[in-house]
């Protein structure tokens, strides 16, 4: 901004939006949070209004992450949809996520493995896993259609979600069971991680881990963050929604150690 301008501008950024001489002034961006969850949450906030920060992928940036070492803040558990690419919903650049994407968001054995890679060896604090409305893989095991090939192994890890819904909603249907479907497959994940992963509770334990879930809505392109079970740190997380903790299906494997 030039100095006149921005003099100008001074009583008017108060507000958060000034007009100078009929020209609109952008809001002052706000401070990226340090913690990170929050710079998700902020990124997304960017994204889902359409003023991304293209993040720096220059040659200085790529000369540092390949002399420096890689140090992502957050796993990303994602579908593999290519409508829902976590650097892009959350406005992050290289380096900054270690993305985990299969079809449906599911856990599988080499998923844990990557996970604790980055729990592990990189130090990364959070662990998010981020379902989306509109997805192909929850809609298939909702539908209780035989598929073919693996996608049989696929929806088998969906199927034990859809089947606890059916039984303690049965009144759900259409829309409504795909959306809290949707969810429960998000908190599924999450506690599958938790209960098989012996490195995932040791770090947990310590305070260096958190969790967080999440629905990516496609269309207004924003993360709905899901309350997570007490188990997951959930009394800490912040939510809209007021579901019991004991609606949630409990991991096929695994012991539970707190
Ligand atoms: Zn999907």
């Amino acid at each position: 901004m030039k100095p006149l301008v921005k003099a100008l501008a001074v009583g008017f950024i108060a507000a958060g939006v000034g007009v100078v001489a009929g020209r609109m002034l952008a809001p002052q961006p706000k401070p990226t949070p340090a913690e990170p969850l929050g710079k998700l949450q902020y990124g997304n906030e960017l994204f889902a209004k359409g003023k991304v920060i293209p993040p720096p992928v220059d040659e200085m940036t790529r000369y540092k992450l390949e002399t420096e070492g890689q140090k992502p803040f957050a796993v990303v558990v994602a579908c593999a949809d290519s409508r829902v690419p976590p650097e892009l919903i959350f406005n992050q650049g290289l380096g900054q996520l270690f993305v985990v994407r299969v079809a449906g968001n599911i856990v599988n054995e080499e998923n844990l493995a990557s996970i604790e890679y980055a729990v592990e060896h990189l130090k990364t604090p959070l662990i998010v896993v981020l379902g989306h409305s509109h997805c192909g893989a929850v809609k298939a095991a909702v539908s209780g259609k035989h598929l073919d090939g693996y996608l049989s192994h696929l929806i088998a890890h969906i199927e034990p979600v859809v089947r606890h819904l059916h039984s303690t909603h049965p009144h759900l249907k259409g829309d409504a069971l795909l959306e809290r479907a949707t969810q429960e497959n998000v908190r599924h994940a999450l506690q599958t991680i938790y209960q098989r992963s012996k490195t995932v509770r040791k770090y947990y334990a310590t305070g260096k881990l958190e969790f967080a879930g999440g629905v990516f809505h496609l269309r207004e392109g924003k993360v709905e963050w899901l309350k997570l079970p007490e188990m997951l740190g959930g009394a800490k997380s912040d939510s809209h929604e007021a579901q019991s903790d004991k609606e949630t299906p409990k991991s096929h494997s695994g012991d539970t150690h707190h």
